[in-house]
């Protein structure tokens, strides 16, 4: 039985475990990928004093910093999980643990347009993140694909940075607030409705080739960066029964990072949050140990 079980390794479990065991928790981590979302990052340039690391190299430093203070490590899938009691159980691939607490810290996954060559692109071209990678395009051409508030964010931030932006909208209206299509009127971005991407070409990409849904033609649009703005899906699965969800399936929390089921947290992407990003993703953590480690008492 430990006392806190963390469930993702991303920086905001990594996090919650250095905070957990310096208030002499018995912690244990289960993730199937340490690093999380961020191992990922090519380039970090908006973490607190450490410009330009790799996120490889930041979620390394925050994994070594939980195991030198005692943080255990399990490295697994978890298949299962059981928050309602006083002692919560977790099933992973290849055992059962238990904890008197519980921090959910599994992340959340952007949405992808299915395009060939688009992973090999991350970091060459492809975002999912205008906050994380705008700034690597000043002065470029970027396009945004989606139609909702993140995109309309996105392509109006960008329009502050890049020389041209070009928002590529499935459909001919959008389904972002008034305000945020509003805004978009006088921003300078050029709007493509009714189209999809359906190629991307170079490496780094260089081009993207757009359908007109309605009338079948095609254009060819030379770009520098593709910013893919179409959702992301919260890693609730194996709670979501049990656990209050907003109406886009992320974990609501107080300003504790408690949860409304007694003993279990929730921190960083996974959480219902204005900003999803590294640091706020530790400072969630953060919350959630300390607050975890004081009910305990
Ligand atoms: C390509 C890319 C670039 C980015 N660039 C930046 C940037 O420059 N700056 C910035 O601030 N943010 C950036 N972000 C966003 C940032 O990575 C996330 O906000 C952050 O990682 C969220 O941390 P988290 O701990 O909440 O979740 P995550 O990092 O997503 O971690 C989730 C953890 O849960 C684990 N997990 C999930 N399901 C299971 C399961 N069933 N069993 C076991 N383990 C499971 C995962 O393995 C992982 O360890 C970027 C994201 C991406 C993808």
């Amino acid at each position: 039985m430990h006392d806190i079980l963390i469930l993702g390794g991303g920086p905001a479990g990594l996090t919650a475990a250095i905070y957990a065991t310096r208030a002499c928790r018995d912690t244990l981590v289960i993730a199937e990928q340490v690093g999380g979302a961020a191992s990922i990052a090519h380039r970090i340039d908006n973490y607190s004093a450490l410009p330009k690391i790799n996120g490889y190299d930041l979620t390394a430093k925050m994994y070594d910093q939980s195991v030198s203070l005692g943080a255990k490590h399990k490295s697994d899938k978890i298949v299962k999980i059981t928050a309602s009691g006083s002692t919560k159980v977790v099933e992973t691939e290849s055992g059962i643990f238990e904890g008197r607490s519980l921090i959910l810290a599994l992340g959340s996954r952007y949405r992808k347009i299915g395009l060939d060559g688009e992973d090999e692109l991350l970091g060459s071209g492809i975002s999912y993140c205008a906050t994380c990678d705008g700034n690597f395009f000043k002065r470029r051409t970027v396009a945004v694909v989606g139609g909702g508030d993140t995109a309309l964010s996105d392509a109006l931030f960008l329009s502050k940075i890049a020389t041209k932006v070009i928002l590529i909208h499935r459909r001919n209206e959008f389904r972002a607030s008034a305000s945020l299509v509003s805004a978009l009127q006088n921003s300078g971005v050029e709007v493509v409705y009714d189209s999809i991407v359906e190629k991307l070409q170079g490496n780094p990409l260089s081009a993207i080739i757009v359908r007109n849904l309605k009338t079948g033609c095609v254009i060819n649009y030379q770009i520098d960066g593709l910013f893919v703005a179409i959702g992301s899906d919260p890693c609730v699965d194996l709670i979501k029964e049990e656990i209050a969800l907003t109406d886009s399936k992320y974990i609501i929390t107080d300003r504790h990072m408690r949860t409304n089921i007694p003993g279990v947290y929730a921190a960083g992407d996974i959480r219902d949050t204005p900003l999803r990003q590294i640091i706020t993703a530790c400072a969630d953590g953060a919350i959630a140990a300390e607050t975890a480690s004081s009910d305990l008492k």
